[in-house]
């Protein structure tokens, strides 16, 4: 194999490497750190990138969480910790929201992901030509890379998918993701984007208080992003892994209707500003102190 960094990993896979910038950026730390701080950690910087949007327009990309399941326990994740039970979404649950993507012609990025595995749900290929067939969008998630054989890629692949977005949570890449790598050509990896998120990386989040990491509290607000989770729950944000917000389930409403609902375009148009009222918010930023 050539072109390999010092994980065995293609550089043409990992995220933002063949940016000759981004790969001086990223090979010193403390700069990483510095410039990272600097253009996603500035409340001043994500105020004035978000000043134009309009938060009230249609959503950009939504993450669907059709299996909240995963095979790991990682350290900055708060599924290590959650006992309740996990799930696959319904059939159904699914097929509501293709009709309602449908319905409103969305034209943006569909992600089977949040929290869980996507690849522990077998369905994953069919939702992939169903997301396809019915809207025509790109199809991505965020895996782990522990069941993405070289089969499951491919078959992926021929299915429509667009991304993988692949993280490396250990020191070494795994076995799965070097045989990935090993068993496929350079013109596939193009489909793949690789990250390395260990316990030490400095992008983490706390997770809205819920986990204990060493963070520089970036914005990753979601202001153009909906989340459905696997019970139907509709999340504001990525960060609130227990729905503290309560915005409505699709089981009942109207996926659009609840990201209309004045107390979603409230929060969205405060945080946008700069404005955290929320409690959740505050743990995320550090204003308060985690959850006990
Ligand atoms: S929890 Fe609030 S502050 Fe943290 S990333 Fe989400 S929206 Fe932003």
């Amino acid at each position: 194999m050539e072109n390999l960094d010092k994980n065995n990993v293609p550089q043409q896979a990992m995220r933002g490497r063949e940016n000759f910038l981004k790969k001086i950026i990223k090979s010193n730390k403390a700069l990483h750190a510095l410039i990272y701080k600097i253009l996603r950690c500035n409340r001043f910087v994500f105020i004035l990138r978000n000043s134009r949007l309009n938060t009230d327009s249609l959503f950009e990309t939504i993450a669907i969480e059709t299996c909240s399941i995963c095979n790991r326990k990682c350290s900055f994740c708060p599924m290590n910790q959650d006992t309740t039970p996990k799930g696959l979404m319904s059939n159904e649950l699914f097929d509501k929201i293709i009709r309602e993507l449908k319905e409103i012609s969305f034209k943006g990025d569909v992600a089977f992901s949040n929290y869980g595995e996507p690849l522990l749900d077998k369905r994953i290929v069919d939702f992939t030509k169903k997301v396809k067939k019915e809207l025509g969008n790109r199809v991505m998630f965020s895996t782990n890379g522990d069941f993405l054989t070289p089969q499951k890629f491919r078959e992926l692949i021929s299915a429509g998918f667009d991304i993988f977005h692949v993280s490396q949570h250990d020191s070494e890449p795994s076995k799965t993701i070097k045989d990935l790598f090993s068993k496929t050509s350079p013109q596939e990896w193009k489909y793949i984007s690789y990250e390395i998120v260990k316990n030490d990386s400095v992008t983490l989040t706390n997770r809205g208080g819920l986990v204990e990491v060493k963070t520089y509290y970036p914005f990753y607000c979601a202001l153009r992003h909906v989340i459905v989770r696997a019970n139907g729950e509709v999340s504001f944000c990525c960060n609130d892994y227990y729905n503290e917000v309560k915005l409505g389930n699709i089981k009942q409403e109207k996926l659009i209707d609840i990201w209309n609902k004045p107390l979603y375009r409230q929060i969205r148009n405060e945080i946008k500003r700069g404005i955290f009222n929320l409690p959740i918010c505050k743990r995320c930023r550090g204003i308060l102190p985690q959850k006990s």
